[in-house]
């Protein structure tokens, strides 16, 4: 098992626009196996490679209750279908951490992605799966959740994230 490294917010590997994997060869198996690890050990339920610094359309993710275990990995995951109905949920995101904000997205989506096996398939999610998969998509574009939030609030949490970091290198 290998840890990865997740790149805290502000970084700007976190604002790039990733590119589309043309070939899942070995190295792209490995980091996806590298994501699934890195994300349970944060116990988080999803992560995307600019996360760890690879500016690629690469997400794993796993919703499931807890006690059960079913990563699933989508790689160039587009969604081509997304709900009217909006629903409320407050978002964290392994890159921010100890932040929480509620953010209005569609409440479920139909999404299309190469998994990673190469196979093309198209999977609707609803619930938090929903919630988690757009806020995935949302890192290969080089937008995280704060950005839905107004400008004052979304500085006030840069200005506590630098000191965070700030402190983490200290210790
Ligand atoms: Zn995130």
């Amino acid at each position: 098992m290998t840890e990865l490294i997740i790149l805290l917010h502000p970084d700007p590997r976190l604002k790039k626009i990733c590119t589309q994997v043309i070939n899942i060869d070995e190295s792209i198996k490995r980091l996806c196996s590298d994501m699934i690890d890195t994300m349970y050990k944060h116990s988080g339920v999803g992560l995307a490679a600019p996360q760890v610094g690879i500016l690629k359309r690469v997400v794993v993710m796993d919703c499931s209750e807890e006690g059960e275990k079913n990563p699933i990995t989508l790689i160039n995951p587009e969604i081509v279908w997304s709900s009217e109905e909006n629903s409320e949920f407050e978002e964290g995101c392994l890159s921010i951490p100890n932040i929480r904000e509620e953010i209005k997205r569609p409440s479920s989506v139909q999404v299309k992605f190469t998994d990673i096996s190469g196979i093309s398939k198209e999977s609707y999610f609803k619930g938090l799966w929903a919630i988690c998969i757009q806020h995935e998509i949302d890192h290969l574009n080089g937008k995280l959740f704060i950005d839905y939030l107004g400008p004052i609030k979304r500085s006030f949490i840069t200005k506590k994230m630098k000191k965070y970091k700030k402190d983490i290198i200290k210790k």
